[in-house]
């Protein structure tokens, strides 16, 4: 599948919900957001942020990608409100179980493109 800014805003954009999310939400987002079809994905970020403050982290510090090595990746210059879903060791396919936890971090992506745009989360510290 080739990387796109729409795959990302599918897997990682919430603008609209507040950071105070409810413990079931992961169940519920990581369902409707298509990320548990044919298995469950183990942990995937959802950022409560509009996308004009996402897009113009691909504008800020560049560097090295945690997951992948290559070179395109931007850390967030301030912090920014998250969800980080990350999937039960009890669960068991097709009955995706994710633990909620919310933070306030800076986030590392990847841009690609032209326009230069998020394709990829890769961490958050
Ligand atoms: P995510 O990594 O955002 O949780 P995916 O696993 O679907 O979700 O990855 C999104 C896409 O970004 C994939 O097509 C992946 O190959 C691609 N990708 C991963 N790292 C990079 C990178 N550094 N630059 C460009 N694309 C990347």
């Amino acid at each position: 599948r080739k990387p796109s800014a729409e795959e990302f805003k599918r897997q990682h954009m919430d603008p609209d919900s507040p950071p105070n999310s409810r413990p079931t939400y992961c169940n519920r987002m990581m369902r409707r957001q298509g990320m548990t079809k044919g298995s469950c994905k183990r942990v995937n970020t959802f950022v409560h942020e509009s996308w004009a403050t996402v897009k113009a982290i691909c504008s800020q510090r560049q560097m090295t990608c945690k997951t992948t090595r290559r070179n395109n990746c931007h850390k967030s210059s301030s912090t920014l409100h998250i969800t980080e879903c990350r999937l039960k060791g009890s669960s068991k396919y097709p009955n995706c179980d994710y633990t909620t936890t919310d933070s306030q971090k800076h986030i590392i992506i990847a841009c690609d493109g032209n326009p230069y745009v998020p394709v990829h989360f890769d961490a958050s510290e």
